[in-house]
């Protein structure tokens, strides 16, 4: 197992963790943890929703729009990069991507997807 990679320390960041007594250590700032506790398990735990880039977003945000979108329901009418919606809702993924609830001037409500927004 001395060929494992092990992940770099939470903490610091270093690279230079070992094993210890079945935890994992690091030598730069002597911080201990346990192995296999990924990022993805803390999402589920507590889960957020990001922008585009990486932006924590919240109820309430005004978001920009970074991908020019058809609109169901709007005629075929689409929204421009660019466009600022205000007081955004995060919603359950409905399972196709859209994690967040809007209402947009001249569309009415809509779900976007966080991944086609920027926190403004
Ligand atoms: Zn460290």
């Amino acid at each position: 197992m001395s060929d494992d990679q092990l992940p770099p320390c939470p903490e610091c960041a270093s690279d230079l963790t070992y094993e210890s007594g079945g935890f994992l250590a690091c030598p730069m700032c002597a911080h201990e943890w346990t192995p296999g506790a990924q990022d993805t398990d803390a999402a589920d735990a507590e889960p957020v929703t990001r922008d585009a880039v990486g932006n924590l977003l919240v109820d309430g945000d005004t978001v920009t729009i970074v991908k020019s979108l058809k609109v169901k329901g709007s005629g075929g009418s689409s929204l421009k990069i660019g466009t600022k919606v205000s007081g955004i809702r995060m919603i359950p993924d409905s399972g196709d991507g859209h994690d967040i609830e809007a209402k947009v001037a001249g569309f009415g409500e809509i779900l976007l997807k966080s991944s086609v927004v920027k926190k403004a």
